[in-house]
């Protein structure tokens, strides 16, 4: 029955202005980070380094790992990837971030997640230099980002953010609920937005009546990783709605097709504006790397990030 009602609803069309359409912000920073770039490189001679290391075959990881490197190039940047076996041990895995750390054409570190199970993920995360640390995962960045210092920002909740505040202007004052509250997405999330002067409520599995927290909330962020879990008559009218999740369900058609944290079709229905699930927050993520790894190519040489 349920099926039923959402698939009555009206398909949104293109151009919707509900939507927002992250895949062509994204694109937009993209070339405002390509011009940012090339300023720096006329300006101080300085070309900002990323380097990505992949351990072991993961095809999903390595999918991303090839989208870093070849968006990292096109926006005038070097990319450094580092692929290891396997079977590489914590030792020679943390002995590449120190040499990465003390090498001065790089300075952006990224070690792709997951990590084969012999390495402890938060010692590698933990021996990256913060100051290139541009998944911003490092404890002091997290430290920063909770005590309001200059911190690099996990690059989804960054890219949240921007949305956010394209799509709202001033957020100043706005009730917010982040569902979820990973270290990686929701944490990072609250603070931001509470960074911004919103009044934010974090909601997570042990969160009692979790519809009425979201009715409440002008702001609602999914982080969740359950397939369309949000229901329509869970967003209060106008409310602005991004959905972080990426969940591979079983298509019609037999293959699998993505899905975000939010029942798209029935939210749109209540919402002023929501992310698509693909070509929403997924997008943003990569260029906010790029943005990160911009900033800390600047504030390591100590010179401005360009205007
Ligand atoms: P985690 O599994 O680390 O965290 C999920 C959070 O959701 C937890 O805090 C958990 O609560 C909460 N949760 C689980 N079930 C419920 C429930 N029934 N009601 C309320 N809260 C619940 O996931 P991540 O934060 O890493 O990722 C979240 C989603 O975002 C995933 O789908 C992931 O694929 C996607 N993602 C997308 C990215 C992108 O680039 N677009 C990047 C990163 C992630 P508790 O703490 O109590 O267990």
């Amino acid at each position: 029955m349920k099926d039923a009602m959402i698939a009555a609803q009206p398909r949104p069309a293109a151009g919707d202005p509900r939507i927002i359409d992250g895949k062509a912000f994204a694109a937009r920073l993209r070339q405002a980070i390509a011009a940012k770039a090339g300023l720096l490189k006329a300006g101080h001679g300085i070309v900002p380094g990323l380097a990505v290391v992949l351990v072991g075959e993961d095809p999903a990881s390595a999918v991303y790992v090839r989208n870093k490197a070849r968006e990292t190039v096109a926006t005038g940047m070097r990319s450094f990837e580092h692929r290891l076996e396997a079977t590489t041990a914590q030792a020679e895995l943390l002995s590449l971030i120190a040499r990465l750390n003390a090498d001065a054409s790089v300075n952006g570190i990224l070690v792709q997640l997951p990590l084969p199970r012999q390495i402890d993920p938060q010692a590698v995360l933990d021996a990256i230099d913060p100051a290139k640390d541009v998944d911003g995962f490092h404890v002091v960045n997290a430290g920063r980002l909770a005590t309001g210092g200059q911190a690099l920002v996990p690059c989804t909740p960054l890219g949240c953010l921007m949305l956010l505040k394209d799509r709202l202007g001033e957020l100043s004052g706005r009730r917010a609920i982040v569902v979820g509250r990973s270290n990686i997405v929701g944490k990072p999330m609250a603070l931001l937005l509470l960074g911004e002067s919103c009044t934010v409520t974090i909601a997570h599995s042990r969160t009692r009546d979790l519809a009425a927290e979201c009715r409440r909330a002008e702001i609602l962020v999914a982080a969740v990783g359950k397939p369309e879990m949000i229901r329509g008559d869970w967003v209060a009218p106008g409310a602005t709605v991004i959905d972080v999740g990426i969940n591979r369900v079983p298509g019609a058609d037999g293959k699998t097709r993505l899905v975000g944290d939010v029942a798209f079709k029935e939210v749109l229905s209540h919402a002023g504006g929501i992310t698509p699930v693909p070509g929403g927050v997924g997008p943003m993520t990569i260029a906010c790397l790029l943005q990160n790894t911009l900033t800390a190519a600047c504030r390591q040489h100590g010179v401005p990030l360009p205007e």
